[in-house]
């Protein structure tokens, strides 16, 4: 009887989605600090094992998720449309990071509260010849032993390419079979991979507790500032980027159209991926959207949009720029200009492996503070309010994939502007596709 009764809370408490059982571990830790006092910061280890337990998974996930991504960028597999969509991807991501951080740069979300003990790990700024240099290992096994994330993802996206043209080149069955055996052992290992990360959420609910009980014992009320601020910084660093370079710079100056009749086009995704968080999971809305309101031809958007919800993620890797002064502030170092160009190189080569997913842009946080050497502890403190901010970047994500795919569809000559949302009609009642 008991068992049966404590077996279904167990289950009970798992069926809520673990995003959410980690925001009130957050609102429970900081309410349990605020109240105990200096004495909630004995919790501290309890906190700094769940840190640990995603530093461990850092670089096998960069090695298996970039090997399957990167085959999608081999440029057999991709063609002339192709490699049009993916130079557009990584520009409007890099975009991204840069505005991320100039918004963050100006508002300094972070600055105010002390990390307790934590500490960057680089004293001294490199510079930004070093960093374009550091990007190649020149031993790739050392680089994935010492945790270098930066030369780790570019040897593994060389590597991942290579394999896909050497699959598509080679008359040799052997080799053949051989790159088939490396994609199934990258994909089973990513697949193993995901599976310790939830493992690690799972204790990341008591993990977040102990380190926000931490924070707010040492801090007190102070500490509800920066977490306000990191999420004020992020809608408008979102907001800047999706009217400065999707709404202006694509669809108004180089596609010519209306933002309006772009936004009322896509505004089911939009809305959607506001309230699901995954650009995956909003796929076939999007495609909807790009078919029956924005009048764009199959044959672009339905390569575009599934390959845009992979690896195309302004918002999550603007998020990378924000959060990394957040970090950088709460430890209280500057980032330099190489630190910041850093975080772009890490942002738009990480996303290739990134899966469209909620709290994806949490682990590639992982990457990047643990490329900057700053403490992985803030991924915990995030994580907190990471159902809210997961909300804009997934947004920002589908924004960017729509706003590409136009511009493809323009120079490809693959869009009606004559008709749909862009001449004023509703998108409410979509008619169906003309043919
Ligand atoms: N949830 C986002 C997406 O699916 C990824 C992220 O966590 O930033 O696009």
């Amino acid at each position: 009887m008991a068992t049966n009764g404590a077996r279904g809370y167990w289950q009970r408490y798992r069926s809520i989605p673990i995003v959410y059982r980690i925001g009130v571990a957050f609102v429970l830790g900081s309410l349990f600090g605020l109240v105990v006092g200096e004495p909630a910061t004995q919790l501290q280890p309890v906190g700094d094992l769940f840190v640990q337990l995603l530093s461990m998974l850092i670089i096998p996930i960069i090695v298996f998720t970039l090997v399957m991504g990167a085959r999608r960028l081999s440029p057999s597999n991709l063609g002339k449309l192709g490699g049009q969509v993916v130079i557009l991807y990584a520009i409007t991501s890099a975009f991204a990071v840069t505005i991320g951080l100039a918004v963050a740069n100006l508002i300094n979300p972070g600055s105010g509260l002390e990390l307790g003990d934590a500490e960057a790990q680089t004293a001294e700024a490199p510079d930004i010849v070093e960093v374009i240099l550091g990007i190649v290992p020149s031993n790739p096994i050392d680089a994935m032993a010492s945790g270098d994330v930066l030369p780790t993802i570019f040897f593994v996206v060389v590597f991942g390419i290579a394999l896909a043209l050497v699959e598509q080149e080679t008359d040799s069955d052997d080799i053949r079979n051989g790159v088939k055996a490396f994609y199934d052992l990258a994909e089973a290992g990513a697949e193993a991979m995901f599976k310790v990360v939830w493992g690690v959420m799972e204790y990341g609910v008591i993990g977040v507790f102990a380190l926000m009980a931490s924070v707010f014992g040492e801090a007190g009320v102070d500490a509800i500032v920066p977490f306000a601020l990191l999420i004020a910084t992020l809608a408008l660093a979102v907001t800047a980027h999706i009217v400065i370079v999707h709404l202006g710079g694509i669809i108004a100056l180089l596609v010519g159209e209306s933002p309006r009749g772009f936004l009322v086009g896509g505004k089911d995704a939009l809305i959607t991926s506001l309230s699901i968080r995954s650009s995956s999971g909003t796929l076939p809305v999007t495609m909807t959207d790009a078919d029956e309101n924005l009048h764009i031809e199959e044959e672009v958007y339905s390569f575009s949009l599934p390959l845009g919800a992979t690896i195309n993620m302004d918002g999550t890797a603007l998020y990378q720029g924000v959060a990394a002064i957040f970090a950088a502030n709460l430890v209280g170092v500057q980032l330099g200009l190489a630190e910041q160009f850093t975080v772009v190189a890490v942002a738009v080569l990480a996303s290739v492996g990134a899966a469209g997913v909620p709290g994806t842009g949490l682990i590639m946080l992982t990457l990047v503070l643990t490329q900057l050497g700053l403490p992985l502890e803030v991924v915990g403190f995030v994580a907190g309010v990471d159902p809210i901010l997961d909300r804009l970047r997934t947004m920002t994500n589908i924004s960017g994939d729509l706003a590409v795919t136009t511009l493809v569809a323009k120079w490809n000559d693959a869009v009606d502007f004559t008709s749909g949302t862009w001449v004023g009609e509703s998108g409410e009642t979509p008619a169906p596709a003309d043919d």
